[in-house]
């Protein structure tokens, strides 16, 4: 009898820890509550139409959804003090019946021009890419923080710029051995989890994910972008994230996982037709691209394209970049930027 109940338990353990895992292939077209406007998004799917959704949860009374399956608010059935809400989605397709849970933030997020590049670490004391990097970039009300995400050998997302840690091959070693690591901070090596876990708990400032292209190549780099997109989505953390990669074929690969994330290019050589043309949200160059192709900034702008320029740390070129209207700039002064007119 104990050992049936005990199979039992074991057997819905493997089903919640495979549920959780499961992708239902359901994405919304947005997964903010905007402070003003009711709509949210659109319930779509990638692997067969959708004939009805009911909502469900706890919290199913603040939404509701048309039967073209758009998601609105009903601003007055929330509450003040809390900024995200889980709602369950119960959809039927064409294939069956599906559930998926999404959690949609309050669209708090802060609209200056300041992107914390690899979290706010120079002037703080912390080690960049640090959760402590992040937390300060928080402090100081930027609106991104950017992190920098390689994969271990047995496939874990982990912090960090190079693709060495202390001479250590990320792509090379285990995370065991890994997360044994200290940055210099005396912080352990951070986890994309456990980086996620600290972002999600505020929304202020966004999360600007950039995955690493791996030392073992193309097919290692898309295994990245798929354990990191399945991770954003177990997490519900969708509607803190924004994804950069200098790797095209990673961008195409984000947003053929994630129809709809925010998604930007890194490597410069990129037209704005080009980008529009793959429904990028923006370009995120260095900024010589921008000097020798003057024009990008306000073709990239008729598009709809973002502009986002890195790595600019020095006053004159900031605030050259402000009066040419550019939508970010990427820093390692985020104090310095937001101080000047304009970047705010
Ligand atoms: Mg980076």
């Amino acid at each position: 009898m104990k050992f049936t109940l005990f199979l039992l338990f074991a057997l819905s353990m493997t089903t919640l820890s495979f549920g959780q895992m499961k992708d239902t292939g359901v994405y919304l077209t947005g997964y903010t509550i905007p402070q003003e406007k009711e709509v949210i998004g659109y319930v779509k799917s990638k692997t067969s139409a959708i004939k009805s959704i009911t909502l469900g949860g706890e919290f199913t009374n603040a939404f509701s959804i048309s039967k073209d399956q758009l998601i609105t608010v009903k601003r007055k059935k929330l509450s003040a003090s809390r900024d995200w809400y889980d709602v369950v989605l119960h959809i039927e397709t064409e294939k069956g019946k599906t559930t998926e849970t999404v959690r949609l933030l309050k669209d708090h997020f802060i609209r200056n021009k300041v992107i914390a590049h690899r979290g706010a670490w120079k002037n703080t004391g912390a080690t960049e890419n640090s959760i402590a990097a992040l937390q300060h970039a928080v402090r100081l009300g930027c609106t991104g923080s950017e992190f920098d995400v390689h994969m271990s050998s047995d496939s874990l997302p982990v912090i960090h710029h190079d693709a060495a840690i202390d001479g250590v091959s990320i792509a090379k070693t285990n995370a065991d051995v890994l997360l044994k690591m200290k940055l210099s901070n005396g912080e352990f090596l951070p986890t994309l989890e456990n980086y996620i876990r600290e972002g999600t708990k505020q929304n202020t400032t966004k999360l600007v994910l950039e995955i690493k292209p791996s030392e073992l190549g193309k097919e290692s780099s898309i295994a990245l972008t798929h354990k990191i997109v399945a991770l954003v989505h177990q997490l519900h953390a969708q509607a803190w994230i924004d994804y950069i990669s200098f790797d095209y074929d990673v961008c195409l690969e984000v947003m053929k996982l994630a129809p709809y994330a925010k998604v930007a290019y890194l490597r410069g050589e990129k037209t704005p037709d080009e980008l529009a043309a793959d429904h990028f949200f923006g370009s995120d160059y260095h900024f010589s691209f921008y000097e020798k192709n003057p024009g990008w900034i306000n073709e990239s702008h008729q598009k709809g394209l973002t502009i986002n320029v890195w790595t600019v740390n020095e006053k004159p070129l900031m605030e050259k970049l402000l009066q040419q209207q550019v939508d970010f700039i990427t820093t390692n002064e985020p104090e310095l930027l937001l101080t000047l007119p304009g970047a705010k």
